[in-house]
């Protein structure tokens, strides 16, 4: 699941492979992938694409004075290739064929079609609604003060720090890791934390996002795999010994994605309900 770390260097990748190619014309095989329907894609047809950057978790790809804003929601992945795709590919969502043979291609993998996109003028993407609930962006961190505010609710730390709308860009996996480095539980609510916490939490949301693209700047080469060879020390690894003290790391699963934390340095030794389970029971 791209989150702001492999969406980041995803757009950076695709800016320096496609920034001043050609487009030859552009189509959404995928019918519901469009979210907008004017001006057409096929206006693209003879645009320069003129940058690749990233808002939140959306790469947007822009072309002059119109930009494609493309949100990939779980599976869906923008990549180019060499290549252009065979029309039975199931997994193409959007094509933007350039006059050189190569493809700019949104793929969305499973069976959900949920990924999107919009045509809309690159001025009026900061507008746009998906853009404009967005909260600050996680990284380069904000100001104390303006971060202090925004976690100051009485929300547990999981879902509050994904939530596009208080803070962009960090989602189920890149919270565990921000919450195991400050040593916080997932489940402590942000308005009971006191002053030397948020500022803990503040550091640890810049430095993990900031270690990760880092991390992706090393030994990603030209194009970023399906996979990002994404640097987790414990989301998703319960059961391992905690790298830090060594206890076993713990999880809450949830019913499609699951929290990981070590109980020793997070939850006072307390290992949480298990949610999916307490669902069941009640
Ligand atoms: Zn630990």
């Amino acid at each position: 699941m791209p989150e702001l770390p492999e969406v980041e260097i995803t757009a950076r990748r695709l800016d320096r492979a496609v920034r001043g190619a050609t487009v030859e014309s552009a189509l959404a095989p995928g019918m519901v992938t469009m979210k907008t329907f004017d001006p057409p894609l096929d206006t693209l047809a003879g645009r320069e694409i003129t940058a690749v950057r990233r808002i939140g978790k959306m790469p947007v790809v822009e072309l002059g004075d119109l930009a494609l804003l493309v949100h990939l929601m779980s599976a869906g992945r923008l990549a180019v290739f060499d290549k252009r795709a065979s029309l039975r590919d199931r997994a193409s969502r959007l094509l933007v064929r350039l006059d050189d043979g190569r493809e700019l291609r949104l793929r969305e993998f499973g069976t959900q079609q949920r990924a999107w996109a919009k045509l809309l003028a690159t001025g009026a993407v900061e507008e746009d609604e998906a853009v404009a609930t967005l909260g600050p962006e996680a990284w380069p961190s904000l100001p104390l003060e303006a971060f202090a505010t925004l976690i100051d609710r009485p929300r547990h730390l999981h879902s509050l720090l994904r939530d596009q709308r208080t803070i962009a860009g960090i989602g189920r996996s890149w919270v565990d890791e921000i919450l195991w480095e400050t040593e916080l539980s997932p489940f402590r609510q942000g308005s009971d934390l006191d002053e030397a916490a948020v500022a803990r939490l503040r550091i640890a949301c810049e430095q993990v996002l900031d270690r990760a693209i880092t991390h992706y700047e090393e030994v990603v080469g030209d194009s970023v795999p399906d996979k990002a060879p994404m640097p987790l020390k414990v989301h998703a690894r319960q059961g391992e010994p905690c790298p830090r003290c060594g206890a076993t790391l713990e999880a809450v699963f949830f019913r499609d994605y699951v929290t990981t934390y070590c109980p020793a340095e997070q939850t006072g030794g307390r290992v949480l309900k298990d949610r999916r389970l307490s669902r069941l029971l009640k």
